[in-house]
């Protein structure tokens, strides 16, 4: 290769490794496997070794990625956590062995590990205490995520037995046991909320939410694998000791760990759990493979980035070849239109697959979909199966490419698709048919109006029937029993059942009836904090789209999906019908008090976390004197109340425009001074 081909090649190689590390991180919405990752990432290596010219310091290389976000602090690790060098082949892993006996001879041991997929944590111990735990963050600095990991229960917040060091860090992996990640992504799908793409995604969602109560709820377990301290080559020798005594101090440790003396050893527990991992219930992607001897360790030291006493061997996430079939586009409630390719059945990791998930427009322009093509199937942890590629070669001469189609499949309407996003909807939702039908199933569910005797079928069926045409109809079965009765399979008991279920809905609180209105992204929690805020349906209905967004833990997407909803006239209409039907669509209690009006007219941001008071009292505590939240800082912001750990963007933007930065302290005066 000429200079001038590698500086281009190199430029190519650079730009899509920092895209697919954006949608790694970022997005926690990988868009390559692993292993093709890897591959570019070698040939960039290899290229920036040959032409060091063209090494780049941002290049990819040089960088472990990163997942620091605004709202944790920023902690330093005390030792960095670094990455492992990945192989992929039996030759790859036997050229390391031949490094490590290189330099260090021939008489030494592997402990080899379950290669978890969770995300790294590092905690802190002091006395046998718990004192920090911080993500890996770039691997030189991470965020502090204390609380939320003081809630797994798997990681003692207090040691037992003794004999370890007055202080230590012990790295390990967070990750979420496969059933339990079904169990919670079911119910979030359910309640149209975001659904995690696999249990990895999920335990690193969870591990960065703002509220530890939540984070409680859901059940994440932790495997430790390393012990830092100063004093630790007096206590153990090597590394299989330290498990060993790590376990008895309370700790997770995995129980498939094996200590091995040769690298065939080594192989033969690769080839057993590539074949035996599907049987784990929780994800792993490879093998860890250390030198087991601390002294030994020390000889080989590190490169750059990673340890060379220890390397990973990665599995190939297991991937069929079948045909391609067909695509079927699915309306859903909201309108969101998905396609979904229907496969030529076929065998993969244990279960027959018929269907895989294509995502949207974009993703099947990306794999350049042809009719008939035959398509490469990947299953990860997820849900339903991905199509991850076309084998161009099988490729059908004169094959038509898949055009996404410009209408709705079920009701002709022109698809449109909103700025930056990548998915299309039918905005007829009013006329299209599984909208109407959907949004009315979702009503009756479980877990919001939860009315009894009535089923998804019912609903399929008086629609078709012409008894339904939106959730207002359903209070009015009653007057229809004529029409009732005279139905197939209808008896009068199941009648009166339903009729029965749908007078007690009229009495399901008003954060029920919000979300079973079925507003796109307002899901059962986000009713429940916009129920609780704003009291009753009209202040939601003429709140702006920053009132909207001051309530904490409500972002912009949202308060423009509700400000939308709101925007259409036939949402009053049935609201109001809604409300001479007796439905609750407001408190019945009014919670906040009002107090005084001494902070009449004046605006608030609150930001970080406070000694005296939660969140929520802060709220409440201005606005029962009147005051107002907004959700961002301005120019037209009175008042910045700042606890620990705000974001250092935000505190600079405050200062920038000379916003009054106050503690909790300080609002308390002012409620009190203006009097
Ligand atoms: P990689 O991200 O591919 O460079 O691999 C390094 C990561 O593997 C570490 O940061 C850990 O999060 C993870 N890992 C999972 N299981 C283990 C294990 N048993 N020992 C060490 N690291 C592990
Ligand atoms: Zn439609």
């Amino acid at each position: 290769m000429s200079p001038a081909e590698a500086a281009i090649r190199i430029e190519e190689l650079t730009r899509e490794l920092n895209e697919y590390n954006y949608q790694y991180y970022v997005l926690a919405n990988p868009s390559v496997s692993d292993y093709d990752f890897d591959q570019k990432l070698k040939e960039l290596e290899a290229l920036e070794q040959q032409f060091p010219q063209f090494l780049d310091p941002d290049s990819p290389t040089q960088q472990v990625g990163g997942d620091i976000t605004q709202r944790f602090k920023t902690v330093r690790h005390r030792w960095s956590m670094l990455s492992l060098g990945n192989t992929y082949s039996e030759q790859e892993l036997r050229d390391f062995d031949e490094r490590v006996r290189k330099a260090i001879g021939n008489d030494f041991e592997y402990v080899c590990e379950l290669k978890f997929d969770g995300l790294s944590i590092s905690i802190t111990y002091e006395n046998g205490i718990l004192k920090q735990a911080v993500t890996r963050g770039d691997g030189t600095q991470g965020d502090e995520v204390t609380t939320n990991v003081r809630t797994i229960r798997s990681i003692p917040n207090r040691l037992k037995n003794n004999g370890y060091p007055d202080l230590f860090e012990i790295r390990g992996e967070i990750f979420m046991h496969r059933p339990a990640f079904q169990r919670l992504n079911n119910e979030r799908i359910e309640n149209s909320e975001m659904a995690y793409a696999n249990p990895r995604n999920f335990a690193a969602g969870t591990i960065k939410l703002q509220d530890s109560a939540e984070v409680a709820r859901r059940p994440l377990d932790c495997f430790l694998y390393f012990l830092y301290s100063d004093n630790r080559n007096k206590l153990f020798k090597n590394h299989w000791d330290s498990l060993q005594a790590i376990k008895k101090w309370g700790f997770h440790v995995c129980e498939h760990t094996l200590l091995c003396r040769s690298i065939d050893e080594v192989l033969a527990f690769i080839t057993k759990w590539e074949e035996q991992r599907l049987s784990l219930s929780y994800d792993i992607d490879g093998i860890v493979i250390k030198v087991n001897d601390y002294g030994q360790q020390e000889e080989l030291g590190f490169t750059a980035k990673s340890p060379r006493w220890a390397i990973s061997y990665k599995y190939k996430a297991e991937q069929v070849e079948t045909v391609f079939q067909s695509v079927s586009y699915q309306v859903g409630r909201t309108g969101a239109v998905t396609p979904v390719a229907n496969l030529k059945p076929v065998l993969l990791a244990g279960t027959t697959v018929k269907r895989a998930s294509l995502h949207n427009a974009n993703e099947i322009i990306r794999l350049d979909l042809h009719e008939g093509d035959t398509v490469y199937v990947e299953k990860g942890g997820e849900i339903i199966p991905k199509v991850m590629g076309v084998n161009f070669l099988k490729r059908v001469a004169g094959a038509q490419p898949i055009i996404y189609p410009s209408t709705c499949p079920q009701c002709s309407t022109l698809l449109v698709r909103k700025e930056g996003e990548a998915v299309h909807y039918c905005p007829n939702d009013e006329g299209c048919p599984p909208q109407i039908v959907g949004r009315m199933q979702h009503f009756i569910s479980r877990k919001a109006m939860d009315i009894e005797g009535m089923g998804h079928e019912t609903i399929d069926t008086f629609f078709k029937q012409g008894l339904l045409r939106n959730i207002t109809d359903i209070y009015t079965l009653k007057d229809k029993q004529d029409v009732l009765v005279r139905l197939e399979r209808f008896g009068q008991k199941s009648i009166d059942n339903m009729l029965a279920g749908i007078e007690k809905s009229k009495e399901k609180p008003f954060e029920k009836v919000l979300f079973a209105l079925g507003i796109r992204y307002v899901g059962e929690t986000i009713a429940k904090k916009l129920a609780a805020h704003f009291k009753n349906i009209d202040a939601l209905a003429s709140a702006s789209k920053e009132e909207i967004e001051s309530v904490h833990e409500i972002g912009e997407r949202i308060a423009e999906s509700v400000n939308e909803y709101f925007a259409e006239e036939v949402h009053h209409s049935q609201i109001e019908l809604l409300k001479r039907h007796g439905l609750q669509l407001a408190l019945i209690v009014d919670e906040t008090e009002h107090l005084s009006d001494n902070l009449l007219g004046k605006t608030f941001v609150i930001s970080g976390v406070f000694e005296q008071f939660s969140r929520e009292e802060l709220t409440a505590l201005i606005e029962g004197h009147g005051g107002k939240l907004l959700s961002s800082i301005s120019g037209k912001l009175d008042y910045l109340v700042a606890g620990d750990k705000m974001g250092p963007s935000k505190l600079a933007k405050a200062e920038k425009l000379g916003i009054p930065i106050i503690s909790e302290q300080d609002l308390l005066q002012l409620v009190a001074n203006t009097d």
